[in-house]
């Protein structure tokens, strides 16, 4: 029996469109198995490094230079 690890590191980079800072953030994608599911779904939610849970890296990346808000977000998968 191999167990699945309860949350796997994502890495995601951002680039602001307004100030052109970049930057990346991981984020712990964790998932969850409710047994009184009958449905027996999976859901998964991603906890960012301060160990807040977000429902999405994508939702709500806000640049930390100039507080702007169109930024673009790539997951980066790859050897560290
Ligand atoms: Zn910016």
């Amino acid at each position: 029996m191999t167990p699945d690890p309860p949350s796997v590191p994502e890495t995601y980079g951002f680039d602001c469109t307004d100030c052109g800072h970049a930057w990346r953030a991981v984020f712990q994608l964790m998932f969850f198995t409710d047994p009184m599911d009958p449905w027996a779904l999976t859901t998964q939610e991603y906890v960012d490094e301060a160990g807040r849970a977000v429902r999405s890296p994508l939702a709500d990346a806000v640049c930390p230079e100039c507080g702007g808000r169109r930024v673009r977000v790539h997951a980066e998968r790859g050897t560290p």
